[in-house]
């Protein structure tokens, strides 16, 4: 396909007046089923220019493809300068195959975390627990598999950084406050719309799962996009998970979304660990009284009624809003929130979900506590 990337360099950047190539911003050209797949660096460039840019792509190829068989993917996130004369990690936009279940080799505990619908702080959550798990002394990564709105590049301060390859074509992860992570979000620009479709992620999603060095991992998260559709069953067929987590808010819609998630992992055959309650109540600030706004215990009675374990609450917390907005997570801010009620329920979930793949140490932790009279 160099042929056709050369055709493609020869394009100008109407900005600059220099070529794609002169540029070098042509990442590849690559032929899939029929269809031509081109991805171009487009770091620096507005969105008008773009669409200038894109049109001249068309228009240079137009003898050897019609315009619908063209995709073109704007890659648009800097470099992180972290290993030298490295280049841009490159994504394979191309159909998964399905095949065997695959484990990656030295990544311990792969869990699925799911909820029903969008919106209810999954990936607020996921962040959160991946750092609490890290405080129990545990390796942890996040692949980011919610295509709708990757939002950990942003949770995590490293908006605008693309990962890098190592020689061996590996991605190597992000990593922020001692988490490792992965993220479509890396990969796109957040404005421009996500183009890839279900069936096509399956490849990309392999690509986050065996070609990322992810090193010696005790647990890796799996943020996967909100739903219960085969999109979502489809993007981790391949892979070998240990469990699944379902986050919910307390109202009655949620929580039968939730339910559907949890249908949705029985079809994958994955135990489901349990669920957790986000948003559960809201403690004023003022007067310290902890309202239930969306009333009380509904998850846990799901639970109940469902046979899953109930992992906790998380309630509805400013400073938790504004970790996850402001790229350093509740679970990362010691200094602000370390001790008080909602760090503690963090821990505490973290312990919980622990004690179902580890569970010797957690009955090593109630001796020990027992000995020294301490409450978990
Ligand atoms: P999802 O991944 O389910 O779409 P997010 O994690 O992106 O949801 O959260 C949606 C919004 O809700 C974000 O603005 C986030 O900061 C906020 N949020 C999540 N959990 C809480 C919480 N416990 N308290 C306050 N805000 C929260």
């Amino acid at each position: 396909m160099q042929e056709i990337k050369d055709i493609i360099g020869q394009v100008k950047n109407p900005n600059s007046g220099k070529t794609l190539q002169e540029e070098d911003r042509v990442i590849s050209a690559e032929e899939k089923v029929g269809k031509l797949h081109v991805q171009y660096n487009s770091e620096n460039i507005i969105a008008d220019t773009k669409r200038a840019i894109e049109r001249e792509i068309l228009e240079s190829l137009k003898e050897r493809y019609s315009e619908d068989d063209i995709y073109i993917f704007p890659v648009s996130a800097k470099v992180e300068k972290k290993v030298e004369d490295s280049k841009p990690a490159q994504l394979k936009v191309g159909h998964g195959q399905v095949g065997e279940k695959r484990s990656i080799p030295n990544v311990k505990n792969i869990v699925a975390i799911g909820s029903g619908k969008g919106g209810v702080g999954k990936s607020t959550f996921t962040s959160n627990l991946a750092l609490s798990l890290t405080q129990q002394g545990y390796k942890v990564g996040i692949v980011d598999a919610d295509i709708y709105g990757p939002s950990l590049p942003l949770m995590f301060n490293k908006r605008n950084l693309r990962p890098v390859a190592n020689e061996e074509q590996k991605i190597i992860p992000l990593e922020s406050y001692g988490v490792k992570f992965i993220s479509f979000g890396s990969f796109i620009h957040e404005d421009e719309p996500v183009v890839w479709r279900g069936p096509m992620l399956g490849g990309v999603l392999n690509q986050f799962f065996f070609d990322t060095d992810w090193g010696e991992l005790d647990y890796l998260l799996i943020d996967l996009p909100p739903g219960t559709g085969d999109v979502q069953l489809s993007m981790v067929q391949n892979l070998e998970m240990h469990g699944a987590i379902i986050i919910s808010t307390p109202q009655d819609m949620a929580l039968l979304d939730a339910r559907k998630a949890l249908h949705m992992f029985d079809k994958l055959s994955l135990h489901v660990i349990g669920m957790v309650e986000n948003m559960s109540s809201f403690i004023c600030d003022g007067c310290g009284k902890e309202h239930f706004l969306y009333g009380t215990g509904g998850v846990h009675a799901a639970c109940t009624e469902l046979g899953v374990g109930f992992l906790g609450q998380i309630p509805l917390d400013l400073g938790v809003r504004k970790g996850s907005d402001f790229g350093k997570p509740y679970m990362a801010n010691a200094e602000k929130h370390e001790g008080n009620k909602i760090w503690q329920a963090h821990l505490d979930l973290a312990k919980r979900v622990d004690a179902y793949f580890n569970p010797s140490n957690s009955k090593k932790k109630s001796l020990v506590d027992k000995i020294l009279n301490r409450k978990n």
